[in-house]
């Protein structure tokens, strides 16, 4: 599925400019919900930095589901709101760059995307990655 987003595609599922689908685990046979419809805003490279979802420290990724460093992710629904995301969880901070990167609560894959503490947004701002999360339109 990676390489197969684009803006287009994800554009048509979108209400708004928000997530008109549920968000998912992608992991198969994980049910754990991250956002409800309508929460997050579709967001570019172009917008805002985005920290990188390689080179994540494979200490992190131990603990994980995931044991190979995925691709880089261009688009990600951005949520400015920890408290709208139904589900999150978080792999432990890195020191040296600031990322925190979100995991799933229930089967632990990571990374789903990234909050970076470091950022110099104005508010707290979590990126989840539009190929990383499983779409499920009411
Ligand atoms: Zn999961």
């Amino acid at each position: 599925m990676a390489d197969q987003v684009t803006f287009d595609t994800l554009s048509d599922q979108t209400t708004g400019g928000k997530n008109l689908a549920a968000l998912y685990c992608p992991r198969p046979g994980c049910r754990c919900l991250l956002l409800k419809p309508n929460v997050a805003q579709l967001t570019t490279p172009a917008d805002e930095p985005i920290a990188e979802l390689t080179n994540i420290p494979t200490q992190l990724l131990a603990g994980c589901n995931l044991t190979t460093q995925p691709d880089n992710s261009t688009y990600f629904w951005k949520v400015t709101n920890m408290l709208d995301f139904e589900n999150l969880g978080f792999l432990k901070t890195v020191a040296e760059t600031g990322v925190k990167y979100l995991s799933c609560p229930d089967c632990d894959l990571a990374p789903l995307g990234f909050h970076n503490t470091h950022s110099q947004l104005p508010q707290p701002t979590y990126f989840l990655a539009a190929d990383r999360v499983r779409y499920q339109f009411a």
